[in-house]
């Protein structure tokens, strides 16, 4: 994994249509390495750009040999082309940053300080977040419900994607064979160090967020059935209190009876009830089906991302890309 130049930094930025970005991202991140003093690599992963993005890169590279573009065959989303970036970086702190300037390259700075204490995982808190209402509700819920189901503390902010790992993290990732995970949580459950530093978050510079509120659940869903098995407890838990229930009222309709009580209760109760259990079966069918897709899914063992073009300074890398695709087992970032 590592050359004999040793690189301090490696910074992966995963880029889906952010043509308008790309040179100020590519100048602000280049001041601001510049400025640490330390050699350093940039891989920038084109996930299937439909715009000029590719373009774009392709042109930066050709100027900067410390550039890397890896151009996936598709777009496959944000975290395999991360994971497209950690299986290649040979850099001791790997930074990872969104392309659209919401996190800005000079706030790295104090990431990198706070990494050189000796911490494995920074994250930037961002302190103000400019995200629209839903977003911030969305996230704010996302951690509620992971501290519940997976019973760990998240510390605020540490599923935020600015960050700065340790290389041993990266490894540690890479040799983990399941392929469906959430990065953030798994650095948690791995018990890597971690801590969170004050940052800006700005606006994006141009374009618009490749998340709507579907995707953002589907990621949430993934995470949350990823690492509990709360979901089908719940299941359990649901049944029993309701067999318990049916008992109770078992019970109470006899007693009515046997004291000549009103025994029917009309079709109106029996209509509520039925739907109500068969609403409550389909429910944890789907359950037991999210978890059934992803034995599937893990067992077919399909490459989490294909690599369609490398284009780099670094010999290695252009040439033996086609085996180490076949090879690699590759995994939800
Ligand atoms: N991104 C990507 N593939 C995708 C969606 C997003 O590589 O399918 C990249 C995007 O270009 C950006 C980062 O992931 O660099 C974060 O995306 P975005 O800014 O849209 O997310 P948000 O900031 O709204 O969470
Ligand atoms: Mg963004």
């Amino acid at each position: 994994m590592f050359s004999q130049t040793p690189i301090a930094i490696s910074v992966i930025v995963p880029v889906f249509n952010e043509e308008d970005n790309l040179p100020e991202l590519h100048q602000r991140l280049t001041k601001t390495l510049t400025d640490l003093d330390k050699p350093y690599e940039i891989f920038f992963i084109d996930d299937g750009s439909s715009d000029n993005s590719l373009k774009k890169l392709q042109e930066i590279q050709k100027q900067d040999l410390q550039v890397t573009v890896i151009k996936l065959a598709r777009n496959f989303g944000q975290h395999p082309a991360i994971v497209a970036g950690l299986h290649r970086v040979r850099g001791e702190a790997i930074v990872l940053i969104d392309a659209d300037l919401q996190n800005p390259p000079e706030e790295i700075i104090p990431l990198y300080e706070k990494f050189l204490q000796g911490i494995d995982v920074v994250y930037g808190i961002r302190a103000t977040r400019e995200d629209l209402g839903w977003r911030m509700f969305g996230s704010n819920f996302v951690i509620w419900l992971t501290e519940k189901m997976l019973g760990v503390k998240v510390p605020s902010d540490m599923i935020s994607g600015f960050r700065i790992i340790h290389h041993k993290v990266a490894q540690t990732l890479n040799n983990i064979k399941e392929q469906q995970y959430d990065t953030s949580i798994m650095m948690l459950w791995l018990g890597f160090s971690h801590a969170g530093v004050v940052v800006r978050h700005d606006n994006r510079l141009s374009g618009e967020s490749k998340y709507n509120l579907w995707k953002l659940l589907y990621l949430t869903l993934d995470m949350l059935i990823g690492f509990s098995d709360f979901p089908l407890r719940a299941a359990s838990i649901t049944g029993s209190l309701l067999a318990l229930a049916s008992i109770i009222l078992g019970v109470y309709m006899a007693v009515l009876r046997i004291l000549g009580g009103v025994t029917v209760e009309g079709y109106t109760s029996l209509f509520v009830g039925l739907t109500f259990l068969a609403g409550i079966q389909l429910l944890f069918l789907g359950v037991i089906g999210e978890y059934i897709a992803r034995i599937y899914r893990e067992l077919k063992g399909r490459p989490y991302y294909v690599i369609g073009e490398i284009y780099s300074s670094q010999e290695g890398l252009t040439q033996d890309f086609y085996a180490t695709t076949k090879t690699e087992r590759h995994r939800v970032f």
